[in-house]
């Protein structure tokens, strides 16, 4: 297996930087009390504030999304808490596990990791379950290429009094969210997915609602690494950080979140899903099959594409990047798949092909013969049809 960098990353995050993000990532490393760098601070949380679209306050946790997530569960969860956790891929999955480490009485609905549960399944279990406090959601299980109903989930959860803790790491910039309308009270993303920036920050966004949860909850940390409390206490309120940013990753960030402003938060989804549109009329019509049993529900930010019983995900992930230098994701255990991704500066132009004739040859090199012509002109077609304006 070569060492060489890929020639692209068509994963599904880390992936691809623009230029203007590497050279932001260059600036001086500064004292994090420097005026200047607490401006940049600041700054950061009000673009993350605009590009989430909301009025909510904006936390910012130095570490990759995980840390985001998982500060949200111990932050919210009391011991007999019940949640209702929406479980349809590996994210939703594990966001079950944490909630049960901490005490709280999960309710899962299921789907198998093909679907995503419809508003009348989760409005059924939320009606059931009256005294239901929270209820998780992955936006996008990135593992599995689905996107999930995010606005009505928001909307019933508002109408029944419940807080929504929202994974939208995978979407936030590349699938339309809007916290404050939908009602989503918490919201976790990160700049390495949709984004185009670094991996290693936490975006949070968090209504007055999850505020008041969180304040019933004798077990929120506070002076720990994973505490939003203190974040708020000393960062929003005080105007000290409970601990030392990554100066670089906040520079970074600072420049993908600015790039996509300028853009457009809007028009940076129908971006993605143009690319994503085109990735899947390909995969199609090259005789394979989507992961998503129901393409309605394919995510923006990544293609995944069902596998023949005779390869794994691996072989092909490692076969495509040591062949032709194009770096796309394996399964993560959502199942037999690999993921093109869509995300940032590759949700543009002809990214889509490449990922495509990457991942067509090397099933036909590997032995599964596939119609690559035809895939490649069903993908150019689509994306003629919606010209790159
Ligand atoms: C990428 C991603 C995360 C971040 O977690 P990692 O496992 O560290 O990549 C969380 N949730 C979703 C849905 C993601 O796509």
């Amino acid at each position: 297996m070569s060492t060489r960098s890929p020639d692209f990353t068509l994963a599904a995050g880390p992936t691809t930087v623009s230029a203007r993000v590497l050279a932001a990532q260059g600036s001086p490393v500064t004292y994090h009390y420097d005026p200047a760098f607490l401006d940049r601070f600041r700054t950061l949380g009000e673009l993350v504030g605009k590009v989430y679209g909301t009025t909510n306050d904006i936390i910012l946790m130095q570490g990759e999304a995980v840390l985001g997530l998982e500060a949200a569960v111990v932050a919210t969860v009391r011991p007999g808490m019940k949640v209702i956790n929406l479980a349809n891929g590996p994210y939703g999955k594990g966001m079950g596990y944490w909630l049960v480490a901490h005490g709280a009485e999960v309710v899962e609905v299921e789907t198998g990791f093909r679907e995503v549960p419809t508003p009348e399944m989760i409005e059924a279990a939320v009606l059931a379950n009256p005294d239901a406090e929270m209820l998780a959601v992955v936006h996008v299980e990135t593992p599995c290429g689905t996107v999930s109903p995010l606005k009505e989930i928001g909307e019933i959860c508002r109408r029944n009094g419940i807080v929504s803790l929202v994974d939208a790491v995978a979407s936030l910039g590349g699938v339309e969210i809007q916290p404050d309308e939908w009602g989503l009270d918490i919201c976790v993303s990160a700049p390495q997915k949709c984004l185009g920036g670094p991996s290693g920050m936490s975006l949070l966004a968090i209504s007055q609602q999850a505020w008041d949860l969180i304040a019933k909850n004798p077990n929120a940390p506070r002076d720990s690494f994973l505490s939003i409390l203190d974040w708020k206490s000393k960062w929003l309120e005080g105007g000290k950080f409970p601990y030392t940013p990554s100066v670089s990753d906040v520079h970074g960030v600072i420049a993908a979140c600015e790039q996509v402003l300028e853009e457009g938060v809007a028009e940076a989804v129908r971006r993605h899903h143009r690319t994503a549109a085109a990735s899947q009329a390909g995969v199609l019509a090259m005789g394979l099959e989507l992961w998503p049993l129901d393409p309605a529900t394919a995510a923006n930010s990544a293609t995944a594409v069902k596998l023949p019983d005779t390869l794994t995900d691996e072989q092909v992930r490692d076969h495509i990047r040591h062949r032709y230098g194009v770096m796309i994701s394996g399964s993560l255990g959502a199942g037999n798949l690999v993921r093109i991704g869509h995300m940032g500066e590759t949700a543009r132009s002809l990214y889509p092909i490449i990922g495509l004739a990457a991942l067509g040859r090397g099933l036909r090199d590997l032995g599964h013969d596939v119609n690559l012509g035809k895939g490649i002109d069903a993908a150019m077609a689509a994306l003629s049809d919606a010209p790159n304006l």
